[in-house]
Order: C-alpha cells, then sequence, then structure tokens
C-alpha cells in the first residue's frame, strides 16, 4: 500500500523546490496507484499563518496536484495540521518514557550552556552528556516534587551506526555516538520537530518519504524514533537540491521562485509540471515534453538523478511556448482572447478576429502574457489612417514610390477594401494582379507591400496579417488605444 506525504510548513509561498517535492510525490503515488498525502506542517506557530496554507494549496491546486487526504478534504489519518494533533504527540511521547526509550531531563539552560563550553574546550562534539540518562527513580522524584521544568530526552545509543537505504541516494550511513540524546519534548509540552513528522509519518501509514536533500540530517532522529516506537521504517528518498545556474542554492536574487510569481507571470500550470519534472528526473530518452498523465505513466523513482539540478528559467518558458501551442485550438484562443480583453486591447474576448489574431501570432510568443505586444505590435500601423491621410501618402511616396503609387490607387478606388472582405482568397487574387500590372513578385513585391501596409520590415504571413488588420479597422472590435 503507497502512501505518500507532501509537509509543507506554511511559512511562505510555495517555491519551485517545494513545488517539484509535491510533483515526485503525486507522480509516485499516482503510479502506483497509492495514496497521496496533504500535511501541514504548522509547529512553527509563530511563523505558520493560516494565510499561507491557503495559498499553498491553491498552488498545488494550479498545478493539477490533487491530494487524497487533507486539511481540506480530511481522511482516515486526520487531523491533518500538526497544531492538531498534540494529544498524539503527547500520548507517543508518555510510550517511549515508559518504554525507557525516553528520559526526563531536568537540566536547565545555563547547565546546557556550560556542557558546550566544557565540551568545546576539551574538543569534544557539543553532544548532551546524558547526565539525567541514569539517574535514579528517587532523584527524579524529587525533581518532581521541586516542580523542576524538564524536557523528554531519546536515549541514543552510544556506539553503533544507522543505515538506510535511500531509493535515491544509495546507502547513507551515521555514526551514532556524535548525535548525542536529543530533546523530543519540550519543557513547556511543546513536541519537537522531528519527533511530529515520525509519530505523523507512522500514525498515517506512510510508506515512502520523499522529499528533499536538506532533511537527510533529520533522517537519522527519525530513523531512530521510529525503531523506538516499534513501527516499521518508510523507505526514503532524498531528492537534490535545486540551484540556479552559477550552481548556487536557488534563491529570491535570481529572480521568480513562487509557484505564484509564474502563475501571475503568464505561465501554464502544464509547462510548470513538465519543467520542475525534468528537474533531476527524465524517462531515459530525449524526449522532454510530458502532461501529467504522461508523467504519471513514465515516472519511476530510481530514474531520479542524485545531482543538484539546475534551474533555467529560458528553457521553462520555451516549454511554456510549447505547451500553450500544444493546447487545443478553441482553448488557446480564449485563453488569448480574454486576456486581450481583460487588458483592454479588444473589446471583444471571442470571435472571428480573436480566432485569426490567435493563430497569426502564436507561433511568435511563449506566454499568453507575450500575446499583448504581439497583438499590439500588429495593430501599431494605423492602416487605413495611413493611407488615407495626405501625410501618410507623401511618408510613403517618398520611401517607396512605386509600389506606393499604385497601392494608394488601389485603395482610393475602393479595390482593396473590397479584396479583404472577400478574406485570404480575396487578398491573394488581388496581390497576384495587383503584382502583374506592376511587374513584380517574390520579394520585390511583398517587400515594399510589407513595409507599406504594416509599417514594420518583418511580422507573420502577409495574407492573415492584411485580413486581420482590415477588420481590425472595420469590425471596431479593437479598442482605441490598441489602434
Ligand atoms: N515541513 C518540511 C518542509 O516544509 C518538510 C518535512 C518533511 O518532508 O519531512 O520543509
Amino acid at each position: 500500500n503507497v502512501r505518500v506525504r507532501f509537509a509543507p510548513s506554511p511559512t511562505g509561498n510555495l517555491h519551485v523546490g517545494g513545488a517539484r517535492t509535491a510533483l515526485f510525490n503525486y507522480l509516485f503515488a499516482r503510479s502506483k496507484g497509492g495514496k497521496f498525502v496533504l500535511r501541514i506542517e504548522d509547529t512553527d506557530l509563530e511563523r505558520s499563518t493560516r494565510e499561507s496554507e491557503e495559498a499553498v494549496l491553491q498552488d498545488l491546486t494550479w498545478l493539477g496536484l490533487h491530494w487524497d487526504e487533507g486539511p481540506d478534504v480530511g481522511g482516515e489519518c486526520g487531523p491533518y495540521r500538526q497544531s492538531e494533533r498534540n494529544s498524539l504527540y503527547k500520548q507517543y511521547s508518555e510510550k517511549l518514557l515508559e518504554s525507557g526509550h525516553v528520559y526526563r531531563c531536568f537540566c536547565s539552560n545555563e547547565e546546557l550552556e556550560k556542557m558546550k563550553v566544557i565540551a568545546k574546550l576539551k574538543n569534544l562534539p557539543p553532544v548532551y552528556t546524558g547526565k539525567w540518562a541514569n539517574t535514579s527513580h528517587e532523584e527524579v522524584q524529587e525533581e518532581l516534587a521541586k516542580g523542576t521544568p524538564y524536557t523528554y530526552r531519546f536515549r541514543v545509543p552510544k556506539e553503533g551506526s544507522l543505515k538506510i537505504n535511500d531509493l535515491i541516494r544509495g546507502e547513507v550511513t551515521w555514526n551514532l555516538n556524535t548525535l548525542g540524546d536529543f530533546v523530543i519534548m519540550r519543557s513547556n509540552g511543546q513536541p519537537v520537530y522531528n519527533f511530529c513528522v515520525t509519530v505523523d509519518d507512522a500514525t498515517m501509514a506512510i510508506s515512502h518519504v520523499i522529499r528533499a536533500e536538506e532533511h537527510l540530517p533529520n533522517t537519522l532522529r527519525q530513523a531512530l524514533i521510529y525503531k523506538a516506537l516499534g513501527f516499521p521504517m518508510p523507505y526514503f528518498a532524498h531528492v537534490s537540491l535545486i540551484l540556479a545556474p552559477d550552481r548556487s542554492k536557488l534563491s529570491k536574487r535570481h529572480g521568480a521562485t513562487s509557484v505564484g510569481q509564474f502563475k501571475e507571470m503568464g505561465y501554464l500550470p502544464q509547462a510548470m509540471v513538465n519543467y520542475l519534472a525534468l528537474l533531476g528526473w527524465g524517462d531515459g530518452t530525449e524526449n522532454e515534453f510530458f502532461s501529467l498523465e504522461q508523467l504519471v505513466e513514465k515516472f519511476t523513482i530510481d530514474r531520479v538523478n542524485k545531482g543538484g539540478a539546475i534551474f533555467d528559467s529560458t528553457k521553462l518558458r520555451w516549454m511554456n511556448g510549447q505547451h500553450l501551442r500544444a493546447l487545443p485550438s478553441e482553448k488557446l484562443t480564449k485563453l488569448i482572447g480574454e486576456r486581450w480583453k481583460c487588458t483592454g486591447i479588444l473589446t471583444e474576448s471571442e470571435g472571428p478576429f480573436v480566432e485569426e489574431a490567435v493563430q497569426l501570432l502564436k507561433d511568435g510568443i511563449d506566454l499568453v502574457t507575450d500575446s499583448d505586444k504581439a497583438i499590439s505590435n500588429l495593430l501599431s500601423y494605423p492602416l487605413y489612417a495611413t493611407l488615407a491621410s495626405v501625410e501618410g501618402k507623401s511618408a510613403i511616396e517618398d520611401k517607396l514610390s512605386e509600389v506606393s503609387d499604385s497601392l494608394i490607387a488601389a485603395y482610393d478606388s475602393g479595390e482593396l477594401l473590397v479584396a479583404l472582405e472577400e478574406g485570404h482568397a480575396g487578398w491573394q487574387k488581388w496581390v497576384k494582379g495587383f503584382g502583374k500590372a506592376l511587374k513584380r513578385k517574390g520579394k520585390s513585391l511583398f517587400m515594399p507591400l510589407r513595409v507599406l501596409l504594416t509599417g514594420k520590415l518583418h511580422g507573420p504571413e502577409m495574407a492573415s496579417t492584411m485580413v486581420l488588420l482590415h477588420r481590425a479597422g472595420t469590425c471596431g472590435v479593437v479598442t482605441a488605444e490598441a489602434g
């Protein structure tokens, strides 16, 4: 029974590292027919907020990573917020006290500080000396009677080592003699993070812990607690860090790093998911384009790389373009049409104008937001205004007089407009005749035409551009600013 979890701390936005961890867990669960659990690790009450929890849930939903159990949907192993599981932590800490895996430590902070200083002077690791590890029942009762505050300390074996078989990193071994007995419950009754995680993973019957490499040091403590509680150990898989192009740890100074930022910038969830999957995983072929469903089909944990993965925002942008163009054309038209209406470029979000404009422009854009510039650029040459105005005429005449004379004549007579009413075919027919009369064809015909009609040297295909410009001038969907 595969059960995995994503366990974000709700102290900020979901960043790309967290999103990738969530994705790998999701893919693993779905590919194995298992369950994907969402657990909120809000033991740090000061830094955890409900807004941040909600934002994380929203971002995961946007990415399409739906969970089977979690704080909002419930489940058999709830509650799914650590802040609501205190009685469980209490119960299991008492159990460990009874079994002797844990003991009460009455050391004051000053005493602990002193131990550290002495250890340093003696060149020993700064670990707890074990002062209260073997004290008599009477001594303990005496302190309890005095009301001395105490913590629960975990008794770490003083010798030997602990080994796990990480599914990504292979064998990982720790020597136990450098660890020292660690606190699992503070004197104020607050359970310590590593203890909560272990109790949760165990009681939620998590079979595979897939998480970031930075949690590897925690795994040692958690594995010891697992053993002490008598729960079967899960499999561990520690995923390597996401690095910036300069191989330093990816951070804010490298640009956008949170899922929400990418969403706002116009990225598609499909592209995000695809790109995140490639950060440390590949199916072993050259193929890099995957939908979420295809990823579920192909994903295996043994193909996850143990080296750090470099986050390349240029590649992510390129990938977004691939996914954008892979959308069914009605979907793409709707997406871009709504965007144009929203940004005030067009007055209508649908119709033949939008359809044609999207078809014409889609190859030149990677993000939905790029479409603003593309359409504005296309519409920025006031076609009929230029041709009709006297100054316009002379400006054109100056540059490309031979073609422009005939073009202005074609415009003035209404011939060009009538042709464009017929759409693509009308334009093709007209331009053929126009070229014939001028004894021009190919580049020597189309270059001047393009410059005269669009004001630019380069651009999308002429026939579609002309039909679109004509529509823009006559059908009224273009707002004044855009024209
Ligand atoms: N709450 C931890 C984090 O957000 C994850 C802990 C874990 O996966 O074990 O980094």
